[in-house]
């Protein structure tokens, strides 16, 4: 893993020493804030909050808040490291023909324009690149480099099997509007490319910004996605919300002023543990979603990156959730169930599965239209087998 990310990368595992040496759970304050630096020193993600992020917190009960788990790391919660977790889970660096583009798919690739976002999600795929650095982990990191974008563009346009375009990072929402403007004309502009879409949480972590009149961004998205409607481009932003109560009132105002503009708008969602993984409020966030016009497009088996397996649920969990959901509301409302395949497989339906055996955790998988018959591994948590 280390020299495959990069040369300044140090592995994070979590250490049986330092599970000995964990903090207790906090009870007052003071030591909340001691297990929360001390849980700082430990991540692989830097800690990044919007206002909107700290309203919806309950810091009443911190320790159990939902919105506080995914962004916030206390020390005293670690859980040691499954040893088959990595940082570039995924393995999307191997899978990259040039730097920032992860050309997996045939058709589709993956271009990452920043690696900087409004939010440090603590779970994050690509911790090995966006953030800050840390104690644990120097990133290697996606500056938006106009210089760097023409070798992704230059892939782009010379491969002419893309259709599709995810441009990511890090996080759409920090890419200026001109340059959102600079990407989306260019790939507009290029025949082959048939739908693109931005991903972003910031509809998620900072709404008030998509109805300030005085921030160039969503003019800018409005008019690439206008522009892609007239040439019969589908031009969509994709968002990511994981609880019902990071959508209030000010969320749906900025939905709906999305909405009224024609925009497209899916959401991807992580199924974390102590966060969304019970029905009633996976449920309750697909109903919020789709009341909101938002697609509710996928819930995904939380990847197995390194220093947040708290976090992490068995492949048990998220086939539950799937027959438990499934029927109950609209069939398009309803969100694929998935797992993207640890060492490069791609997106498969979480029930479909080769084996799982629940004693041991390991469930195999094969993506024959990507990877032939090559077989891929998801592992539980250790804590947590079935
Ligand atoms: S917003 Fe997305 S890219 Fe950014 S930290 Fe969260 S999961 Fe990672």
């Amino acid at each position: 893993m280390g020299t495959r990310v990069g040369s300044g990368f140090h592995e994070p595992q979590v250490a049986a020493s330092r599970l000995d040496k964990r903090p207790k759970a906090p009870t007052n304050r003071e030591e909340f804030l001691l297990d929360v630096e001390e849980g700082i020193k430990q991540a692989p993600m830097a800690v990044r909050l919007t206002p909107h992020i700290l309203s919806v917190a309950d810091w009443s009960d911190p320790i159990d808040d939902p919105i506080r788990k995914q962004f916030v790391p206390l020390a005293s919660t670690i859980v040691e490291d499954h040893p088959q977790l990595s940082l570039d889970s995924l393995h999307e660096t191997d899978d990259s023909p040039v730097p920032g583009l992860v050309h997996r798919y045939p058709e589709k690739v993956l271009f990452l324009a920043t690696s900087n976002c409004p939010v440090y999600c603590r779970y994050c795929t690509r911790s090995y690149a966006v953030g800050s650095n840390t104690d644990s982990v120097l990133k290697t990191p996606m500056k938006p480099s106009k210089r760097r974008w023409e070798t992704v563009f230059d892939h782009i346009e010379n491969t002419p099997a893309i259709q599709d375009v995810v441009v990511s990072g890090g996080d759409s929402y920090h890419l200026s509007a001109d340059h959102l403007r600079l990407i989306g004309d260019r790939l507009l502009s290029i025949p082959h490319i048939k739908r693109f879409r931005f991903a972003t949480k910031g509809l998620a972590v900072n709404p008030i910004r998509i109805l300030d009149d005085r921030d160039g961004w969503v003019a800018a998205f409005v008019e690439i996605s206008d522009k892609g409607r007239a040439l019969g481009k589908q031009v969509a932003m994709h968002t990511h919300f994981n609880h019902p109560h990071e959508c209030t009132w000010v969320t749906e105002l900025a939905a709906r002023h999305l909405f009224e503009r024609g925009v497209v708008v899916r959401n991807q969602t992580v199924l974390l543990r102590g966060v969304n993984d019970d029905v009633v409020t996976m449920s309750t966030l697909i109903r919020k979603l789709a009341d909101m016009n938002i697609q509710p497009y996928y819930v995904y088996q939380s990847d197995m990156v390194q220093g947040v397996e708290d976090l992490r649920t068995p492949l048990s969990t998220i086939l539950e959730l799937e027959k438990q959901i499934r029927g109950t509301i609209a069939g398009f409302m309803t969100p694929s169930f998935v797992v993207d395949l640890p060492g490069g497989g791609g997106k498969r339906l979480a029930n479909s599965f080769e084996t799982y055996d629940r004693a041991t955790g390991v469930s195999t998988w094969k993506a024959p239209g990507v990877t032939g018959e090559k077989v891929f591994r998801y592992y539980d948590p250790i804590d947590r087998r079935t």
